[in-house]
Formats: C-alpha cells, sequence, structure tokens
C-alpha cells in the first residue's frame, strides 16, 4: 500500500515534469543550477555549456548505452555535480561508460550493472589523451559485474589520470575478466605526483581469473616506475579480491597504503616497482583461506610498519611477509634488489610463511642489503617453520623481533641468526577479532583508528552481492523416471535447488540438459541401485556460463549416446565463461562411453575456469577417451582451465585417454594454480588408446602445487610431469606402479617417496 502511494506520487512529479521537455527534449532547470536530464541527448545539451555551480542530475530510471562524457571547469567553492536523482535509482546498463575531464567536478551515486563498457574503462578520468581531471571526485558509485562476455577481454573499471583528484565511498564488485579494477594512470607529466586518494571504497570478490591481468589495484606501471606518484590508498576495504598474486601493485614512488582491511584475500599487497612506498596499519585477516597473504617488499627505501595480519596461510610469494630477492642491474620491468627498506613493529598472528630472499634463482641473484627488521612479533603456536630463507640474509639487520616459543629462528647455511629474535611466551588479549600483545602494547597497529569493515565503506543504499557458489541452498524438484524428465526438471531449476532422482530406473535425455545455475542432481536416499541416466545428444550436461553442477549417488551409461566421435557426459559452454564453474561429483559411476571413439567424461573448451572440479567415491569404466582432461588453455601464457582438482577414492578402469591432465603453460608467475589433490585411488589398463597423443595415464604440466598419495597404476601408460615456473610443490608418496609405465619427470624437483614398480 505504501509503495503503491510512492509510485502515484513520483508518478504525477515525472508527468508535471516531462510536459514542458516532450516536444523539444531539452533539459529542464528545476531550480536554480538543477538541470535535469532524462535522456543521452538532454544529457549532452546540458553539458555543452555548463558553469560552475550547475549540478546535471541524470532521472531515475534505466540508461542504456549511455556513454557520458563531462567536460566541465567548476571552482573549489562551486564544483560542477552529476549525480543521480535518487541514490539507486539511476542505472547504467548495456555499453554505457562515463568520462570526466576539467576541475572540480564531482560524480554521484551512479551504479553500472548490466553490461560492460565498450571502451577501456568504465569510469575515466580524461575525455582524451590531453584531457585529464584535476581536483575532481568520484563518490558512492556502484560497479557490480559489468563484465563483457569474453573474459580475456580486457578492460579496466576506473582509470584515474591527471592530479589531486578522489576516488571514495564507492562498491566495486564481481570484476571477472582481464585488467585491473582500478589503475592510477601515470603516461604523461600531467598525471604524475598526483597526489590522488582513494578512500573508504569496498572493493568486493574478485574471483581468481587464472592468468596474469587480476589485480584489484595498481598504480603506474614498470616503464613510469621510478617516477614519483604520491597517491594515497586508505581506509579502504577488500573482501575476497583474489584475482591473481597481486591484490595491490603498486608500481611507482612515493606512495602510501595505510589503514586498509584485506579479508580473506588471496595474493598480497606487491610493492611490485618503484620506491619510498609506505605501507602503514593495515590489517590482512586469512581466515586460514589457501593462498591468503600479506605485503611483498621488492625495491628500495620501503617502509612497512604497524601492520596486523593473522591467519594467513599462503607461502612463497604469497607469504605474509616476503622480503624478495633481486637481479643485479635489473631491467626496469624485472625485480630491483631490496635496499634500505625496513620492516618494523608489525603483529603477525597464526601466520604460516615468513619469506626472505624469495624468488632467488639463477637471475634474481642479488640478496636484499641495508635492510632492517625491528620490532615485529612473530605468533604461531602451530608452525614452528615459519621463516623460509633462500639466499644470503647478511644484508638484513634483525632487532628486537619477538618469536613464539615454537618458533625456529631463521637459518642461512645451516646457521640460526645469531640475535634479533627471542622466543618468549606472549600474553594477549582480544579485542573483537584482533589481538593484542600486552606485553608490547605497542607493536601492532592504532586500534583507536576505525578500522575499515563492510559497513563503513561503500555505499549504504546497494545490497552487499552474495558471491558464494552454493550447492544445495534452494528447494528440491523430485523426479522420476523417464524420458526428459531431468531436462524438464532443469527448466524450472534456480540457483541452489536439487533435483532429486526419487527411484531407480533409467532416466533417459534426448536433448541435452543446459546448466545455468548452480544445481544438484542426485538419487534419493535409500534406493536399492542408483538411478541411471543415459542421453542421445554429443553430450547430456552443458555447464553454460553461470552453472555449476554438483551429481551424487547416480549411474551414467554412453550406450544409448550418438554414434559419432567427440561426446562427453558433461561439457563446458563452447563460448567464453566469465563466470567460475563448480564441478562436484560424488557416489557416481560412468560406465561404457565408447560407442565410438574421443568419449570424454568432461570435455571443457578454451576461455573457461573452474573454480574446482572435484571427483570422489566414482569408478570410470570402459572409456574411449579422456576423464578429466583440462588443458585446452595451450598458448604458453600462464593461463589455465581449472584452479582446484581434487580426485579422492575414485578408479579408473579401461580408459583409452588420459584419466586426468592438467596443462598450464609458459613461465609466468602470477597465479595460484592448478592445484591438485590426488589420493587413494586406483588406475588400470589406462592410456593406450592411440589417439591418446599424450601418451600417459596422468600428466601434469606447470601444476603448481600437486599431492598425489596412495595410488595404484595397474597395467598402464606413464605418469607425465613437467615442472615448470618457480618452485612449483609436487609431493609423490605411496605409489604402486604394476607392469605399467615409469614415472617421467623433466626435472628432479618433486618430492617423492615409496614409489613402488612391479
Ligand atoms: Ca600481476
Amino acid at each position: 500500500m505504501m509503495y503503491k502511494f510512492l509510485y502515484i506520487t513520483i508518478g504525477l512529479f515525472a508527468i508535471a515534469s516531462c510536459v514542458g521537455s516532450q516536444q523539444i527534449s531539452s533539459p529542464s532547470k528545476t531550480q536554480s543550477n538543477n538541470i535535469i536530464v532524462n535522456n543521452i541527448s538532454e544529457f549532452n545539451a546540458a553539458t555543452a555549456a555548463m558553469s560552475p555551480g550547475d549540478n546535471i542530475i541524470l532521472a531515475n530510471g534505466v540508461w542504456t548505452d549511455a556513454e557520458l562524457v563531462l567536460q566541465g571547469q567548476g571552482t573549489t567553492d562551486n564544483p560542477i555535480t552529476l549525480r543521480a536523482e535518487e541514490k539507486g535509482q539511476v542505472f547504467l546498463e548495456g555499453e554505457s561508460n562515463l568520462r570526466i575531464s576539467g576541475q572540480h567536478i564531482i560524480v554521484e551515486g551512479l551504479v553500472f550493472r548490466n553490461g560492460h563498457t565498450p571502451t577501456g574503462s568504465v569510469i575515466s578520468y580524461r575525455t582524451s589523451k590531453t584531457s585529464l581531471c584535476n581536483n575532481c571526485r568520484v563518490t558512492e558509485c556502484v560497479i557490480d559485474d559489468y563484465n563483457p562476455s569474453e573474459r580475456f577481454e580486457s578492460d579496466y573499471w576506473v582509470d584515474i589520470y591527471g592530479k589531486n583528484n578522489r576516488f571514495d565511498h564507492n562498491y566495486l564488485v564481481g570484476k571477472r575478466n582481464r585488467g585491473v579494477t582500478l589503475a592510477v594512470r601515470l603516461q604523461t607529466e600531467e598525471s604524475r605526483e598526483n597526489y590522488h586518494r582513494i578512500d573508504h571504497n569496498y572493493f568486493g570478490y574478485r574471483p581468481t581469473l587464472g592468468s596474469n591481468g587480476g589485480e584489484t589495484l595498481r598504480v603506474g606501471t614498470s616503464h613510469h616506475s621510478l617516477t614519483n606518484s604520491n597517491t594515497t590508498v586508505e581506509d579502504n576495504y577488500f573482501e575476497t579480491c583474489s584475482g591473481e598474486l597481486e591484490i595491490i601493485s603498486s608500481k611507482s614512488c612515493q606512495n602510501t597504503f595505510r589503514n586498509n582491511t584485506f579479508y580473506e584475500c588471496q595474493g598480497t599487497l606487491t610493492m611490485r616497482h618503484g620506491n619510498e612506498t609506505v605501507v602503514d596499519n593495515n590489517y590482512f585477516f586469512g581466515n586460514r583461506k589457501p593462498n591468503t597473504g600479506g605485503i611483498r617488499i621488492i625495491n628500495e627505501s620501503q617502509t612497512v610498519t604497524n601492520n596486523y595480519c593473522q591467519g594467513l596461510t599462503g607461502s612463497r610469494f604469497k607469504g605474509a611477509l616476503v622480503i624478495m630477492n633481486g637481479v643485479p642491474n635489473s631491467p626496469i620491468n624485472r625485480y630491483f634488489p631490496v635496499i634500505n627498506s625496513k620492516a618494523s613493529n608489525n603483529m603477525l598472528i597464526d601466520c604460516d610463511h615468513v619469506q626472505l630472499c624469495a624468488g632467488s634463482d639463477a637471475e634474481r641473484s642479488a640478496p636484499p642489503t641495508n635492510t632492517q627488521m625491528t620490532s615485529n612479533i612473530f605468533y604461531n603456536t602451530q608452525k614452528d617453520d615459519v621463516f623460509t630463507v633462500y639466499d644470503d640474509i647478511s644484508g638484513i639487520s634483525f632487532e628486537d623481533n619477538i618469536l613464539s616459543e615454537n618458533i625456529t629462528k631463521p637459518m642461512y647455511d645451516g646457521q640460526a641468526v645469531k640475535s634479533g629474535f627471542t622466543n618468549k611466551k606472549l600474553k594477549f588479549v582480544d579485542k573483537g577479532d584482533i589481538k593484542i600483545c600486552t606485553d608490547y602494547p605497542k607493536i601492532g597497529p592504532n586500534i583507536e583508528q576505525e578500522r575499515p569493515n563492510k559497513n563503513n565503506t561503500g555505499v549504504s543504499w546497494y545490497p552487499k552481492k552474495d558471491y558464494q557458489i552454493t550447492f544445495n541452498s534452494g528447494k528440491v524438484i523430485e523426479v522420476l523416471p523417464g524420458d526428459n524428465t531431468i531436462w524438464k526438471a532443469m527448466k524450472m531449476a534456480q540457483k541452489g535447488d536439487i533435483i532429486r532422482l526419487m527411484k531407480t530406473g533409467q532416466y533417459h535425455q534426448s536433448k541435452s540438459v543446459d546448466i545455468n545455475h548452480t544445481v544438484t542432481i542426485e538419487s534419493a536416499n535409500g534406493l536399492a541401485d542408483k538411478p541411471e541416466l543415459t542421453f542421445e545428444r554429443s553430450s547430456l550436461f552443458n555447464i553454460e556460463n553461470g552453472g555449476s553442477l554438483r551429481l551424487k549417488g547416480i549411474r551414467v551409461s554412453g550406450s544409448e549416446s550418438d554414434d559419432y566421435s567427440g561426446n562427453a557426459v558433461i561439457r563446458t559452454s563452447r563460448y567464453s565463461m566469465i563466470d567460475n564453474y563448480k564441478l562436484i561429483v560424488e557416489d557416481s559411476d560412468f560406465i561404457d562411453l565408447d560407442v565410438n571413439h574421443s568419449f570424454n567424461f568432461l570435455k571443457v573448451f578454451k576461455n573457461t575456469f573452474a573454480d574446482s572440479v572435484r571427483l570422489s567415491n566414482c569408478n570410470f569404466e570402459n572409456i574411449s577417451g579422456h576423464v578429466l582432461n583440462l588443458d585446452k588453455e595451450i598458448d604458453n601464457t600462464g593461463i589455465y582451465n581449472a584452479e582446484n582438482v581434487v580426485v579422492e577414492n575414485c578408479t579408473f578402469r579401461d580408459i583409452g585417454g588420459t584419466a586426468i591432465m592438467l596443462h598450464r603453460g609458459g613461465k609466468d608467475e602470477s597465479t595460484f594454480g592448478p592445484i591438485l589433490e590426488l589420493h587413494n585411488s586406483t588406475f588400470d589398463n589406462v592410456g593406450y588408446d592411440k589417439r591418446n597423443k599424450h601418451e600417459a595415464a596422468l600428466s601434469f604440466h606447470g601444476v603448481q602445487y600437486a599431492d598425489i598419495r596412495n595410488i595404484d597404476v595397474t597395467d598402464s601408460r606413464k605418469i607425465n610431469l613437467h615442472l615448470i615456473v618457480g618452485e612449483p610443490v609436487i609431493k609423490l608418496n605411496d605409489i604402486n606402479f604394476t607392469n605399467s609405465e615409469k614415472l617421467e619427470s623433466n626435472d628432479d624437483a618433486y618430492q617423492s617417496s615409496n614409489l613402488n614398480y612391479k
């Protein structure tokens, strides 16, 4: 009733304000300097001749394909503003974007959603190469899942040029394609020593890209990295910003990162290029999530003080505190050695990895010099070997650092560091979700300062997005055996729903079932036999963009499939998928996928990315093609098809192709995966089909982490390892090869025990 009344009232006003403008479609000045515009031509007319103090007001509603260009000269006292009639009621959709230039312009309250920018940025602080912004501000704007359909079509959401600009209280969430979320650009002199302030923004989730180019924030580029940017990034909240190794990439001099909160972000705040950067009073909460990191120091005269890190599990370049090795006489785009830098008064609670001289190799052979590590607390009662030292640490002076009683002091060349670390039993008090050390209350952040969180950053008037892929959160749709019963049920299914197969029997699909949401297909409890699924088309399930699939307790036979080559039980979209997907398969059997050659269990396409694939308690038998081949990214650019792959308690028997194949090519170091866990499984007669070009039963190329244990390989082709990039961690334990080919690897840098050949 209330709403109805509101609509009527607004409707009357809308009619009243439109009467005068309908014929000539010109903007209407309602009162002094307020100019309401209803469409792009009114906007263009209004912005053609603006005076200081003018307020351009976008009328409520959806603006489709609106490319807003605003050039104006406001003054300190009389800025030009561009704002929404009502915050949260103006939506820029389709191919919309915003470019501004001039002085003293304020943009407020716009929402970009349901579309993508046709240019390289959504919001740009310039209107041409030479028309930049100075003293401008963008505040309380939202960019929400505003992505192109092509995963590797690059764009930036925000490009800041010019000087003295501010970007504050904005909510940026769900960037999924290649390209930095927010970049400070330093191409010309007019954009350097810029004193921009980026504050109180809510950087919402950024899913793993599976490639370089997934940074949330970048300041500068290697090319201009020795110039001063003087950008301050403070009081922002970063939530699961996990696009790649660098949450933030600082690539210029004299930047400040102060009092920001990083919540469950994979990667680190990285001082990738440039000197004299300050990282002070920031909070990093990993909550023990994988690959969560803290701060990575590279280059000269960096200051890292008073930061609080808790529950960070990341190793190597994703450590809680990382001091890198550099390249002697480094080219501008490689790694400058760490010189004259300091890390002091930082508090690391329950963090697993502190890395000194990280990245040491033939090229990065210059260890840190004239660098200090002073008065830090490293407290972790669960892990003793927190420090990893990769090269000579004599260039780092250690003083007054405190360790929990169990932590081993850093070692180099078999010698523990002689002084600068004291093991101590420490007392803490909990203050909200952080710990304060009562023995050293001055170490760690200043808790008097308000810490950024979900509520004091971003905007208050826009809903916070739920980004989890959550199975089994919706309704149950009950289905009986018959023709296309699953296909029909899927038409009704929504996000989180469960399609439950109520009886034993045959569920035959003459149409492929498109998966457009997160859905589960499972057998009802207590059935005597698994429901059997058969299908006629080239695939049974198609995971389309936005889809994720969980299968449980079913049996799939390929015996009634089309007699063509290249069938698959499950395939991904043939086109680029901007959304990452999950595939979970439990307690299920897949048999007789052999009506023709190259019949796969899963068939993935290029430009698709699985957040995770998990197979547990499954049997795969009599299959002419591959079971799990995630190998369609072959360009050697560090792009790959799946982040987490888990296979446990599975049997593979009579498989023509490979049982599992993961491929990540190239030497790029900016991703986390692929990550493999393969446990308690058997492989029988796998890999001998003449079309199996990998000539292996299992093949892992460029995998970053693999834990393979307790598996039996019988009458099968080899396990093939190809180790590249940094220091991949590959563990092979308790593997029995019977009448099978031997393990083959390009490199012996893997850990192994109990490899038995019979
Ligand atoms: Ca990067």
